[in-house]
């Protein structure tokens, strides 16, 4: 599925230099038409208000519509920027301008197009489609798939470049929970059209919806009211399993990863059980000293041992017909998993030094970061308690992996903590949103809540929360083109990540008279030219510095150094 070699585009070099930023006067030119440099959160606003108020499918085919407008006009240019290139590569001019829009990221999986018999099949694979990341914010994951203004424009832009009526469908979309969008595009008559759209785009007398179609709101699902906020199939097949299991008195066993919110879903269970009334308790068994935990498990009658001055209850009679959330049963020492299973085997404890059993009636959920099958075949976990505690295993996915969920957590932690702090809701820039689904979550929801109340308490009122203020130690690049002081897009000077000091010296050839000059060059670099900072950087002295620099590489490098920088930041000394 990657390996794109027969459809590698051409340069866009050309449509770049098409681009025009007329700062001066408040305009932005793609050769001849007039283009807008448009939030996408102000587009989304737009689609979402229309979805609330005339429903997804007239929604669908205004923003098709709309488009499809904007594919046709950029069909032109293909023709006139590329005359003598390929047919595929002028074809590619849509393909790319809509990629320097901003609209979606496109790679052709198959192309065959003929321009006398108007033969035409394609089929796409979008990434970062705008409209999938909006519409899953504002409405979560969708039936359908989403990506309409941008099918109007594939539709639109190979319409008029054939020059026939060519529809595009989506097959996949990530706005549906897929990895990617997946679309084909083909000649009209070649579909077989009940969505009509065929109508709705080539038909001239295509009447958009009049007023009097009865508004239809559609409110976005209500959010579950507890913190276990989350679509994504894996955390949603993990609650359906919890609330399954709710009603029963089966012992469960929950596994992730530290911070996936075990304890909640054991509270969780607790609360839609018929216990609910009765008392939830929690005991961590990593957190207490080995020669306590049995104690504190099952009770102690006075005088059990040294200290023991009264006699006091243990966590299982406290649970008494409720249920004892065991957390980290992995850590349980062995001689407590003995007694332990005992107790879950005869439903009876008996408190250190005393001989009275009691009857017990408590639900156990036990959870667990660790592999306990693995710390079975080590020896480290009873085999016949693992089998005991494993009745009905849930899995709760780390966050990485709940893709869907992150940005939906995220507003609702600022809702919560703003209204907890009495703060304003600060907004997350889209960058942001991107840094958070990107980020790894070794620390998972517990390591995000704690990140976005810090950041509800630090913003200050009416400021964006912007990526560097979620991962400030974690580089961001800004890559792609900037717009010249002549208005021009261009990859000159743009903030690519250069790529790493050991990269370059690898693909130099890594000596040490290299590797010497490349790390004087990248704290003069780094220091903007001032040689005594650039000696701080290095640990030596300014005079040191300049022995170095000046003696062995200075006139070597001067060349390239100047036509690198620019001549403004020449060096200054200190
Ligand atoms: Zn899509």
């Amino acid at each position: 599925m990657s390996d794109l070699a027969p459809y590698i585009p051409p340069s866009d070099e050309d449509l770049r230099r098409l681009i025009r930023f007329s700062v001066d006067d408040g305009r932005i030119w793609l050769a001849g038409q007039r283009m807008l440099l448009i939030h996408a959160a102000a587009l989304a606003a737009l689609r979402r208000e229309l979805i609330m108020s005339l429903g997804a499918r007239y929604t669908r085919q205004y923003f098709m519509r709309v488009g499809f407008t904007a594919g046709h006009s950029d069909a032109a240019l293909a023709k006139t920027v590329r005359h003598d290139s390929s047919f595929f590569e002028k074809f590619m001019v849509g393909p790319q301008l809509h990629m320097l829009e901003g609209a979606v990221r496109v790679r052709i999986l198959s192309f065959t197009a003929d321009e006398v018999s108007g033969r035409f099949y394609a089929e796409v694979r979008w990434d970062h489609s705008w409209e999938a990341e909006m519409h899953r914010r504002d409405f979560g994951l969708s039936e359908e798939p989403v990506c309409w203004m941008l099918l109007g424009y594939a539709s639109g832009y190979t319409s008029a470049f054939m020059g026939r009526r060519i529809l595009y469908r989506e097959t996949a979309c990530v706005g549906c929970g897929h990895d990617f969008c997946h679309i084909i595009g083909k000649p009209l008559e070649e579909w077989n059209d009940e969505q009509e759209d065929g109508a709705i785009l080539f038909d001239r007398t295509y009447a958009p919806p009049q007023v009097s179609i009865p508004p239809r709101v559609q409110t976005a699902r209500p959010d579950p009211p507890s913190e276990l906020i989350g679509r994504s199939p894996a955390f949603r097949a993990a609650l359906e399993k919890l609330h399954a299991v709710a009603p029963t008195r089966v012992t469960v066993l929950l596994t992730g990863e530290t911070g996936v919110g075990k304890e909640r879903f054991a509270r969780l269970l607790h609360k839609l059980s018929p216990r609910a009334e009765n008392a939830f308790v929690a005991i961590n068994c990593a957190a207490i000293p080995f020669d306590l935990i049995e104690a504190e498990l099952f009770g102690v009658e006075r005088g059990a041992y040294t200290g023991a001055h009264t006699s006091r209850p243990g966590r299982f009679e406290l649970a008494h017909g409720g249920t004892l959330f065991l957390d980290e049963i992995g850590d349980l020492p062995l001689p407590a998993q003995a007694k332990l299973l005992r107790v879950l085997q005869e439903s009876k404890i008996e408190r250190l030094g005393g001989g009275r059993c009691r009857k017990v009636d408590v639900r156990i959920v036990a959870a667990t970061n660790r592999n306990l099958e693995e710390a079975v075949r080590e020896g480290r976990f009873r085999a016949d308690l693992f089998y005991r505690l494993n009745v009905v295993p849930i899995h709760i996915p780390p966050l990485r992996e709940r893709g869907e969920d992150i940005q939906a957590l995220a507003f609702a932690l600022l809702q919560r903590f703003a209204t907890l702090h009495d703060r304003p809701v600060p907004t997350l820039t889209d960058r942001a949103c991107h840094a958070l689904l990107h980020y790894d979550w070794p620390g998972n929801v517990r390591e995000l809540e704690n990140l976005i109340e810090r950041l509800v308490i630090t913003t200050p009122a009416g400021m964006a929360i912007d990526a560097s203020d979620l991962f400030p130690n974690l580089a961001f690049s800004r890559d792609g083109a900037i717009v010249t002081s002549h208005g021009l897009l261009s990859s000159e000077g743009s903030n690519k990540p250069s790529s790493s000091l050991v990269d370059e010296l690898i693909a130099n050839g890594l000596t040490l008279e290299t590797l010497e000059r490349k790390l004087i060059e990248e704290a003069i670099q780094r220091a903007r030219g001032n040689l005594s900072a650039a000696a701080r950087l290095l640990g030596l002295t300014r005079p040191q510095l300049s022995y170095r620099w000046e003696k062995k590489y200075a006139k070597r490098k001067e060349k390239s150094y100047s036509s690198r920088r620019n001549p403004s930041s020449s060096m200054t000394e200190a």
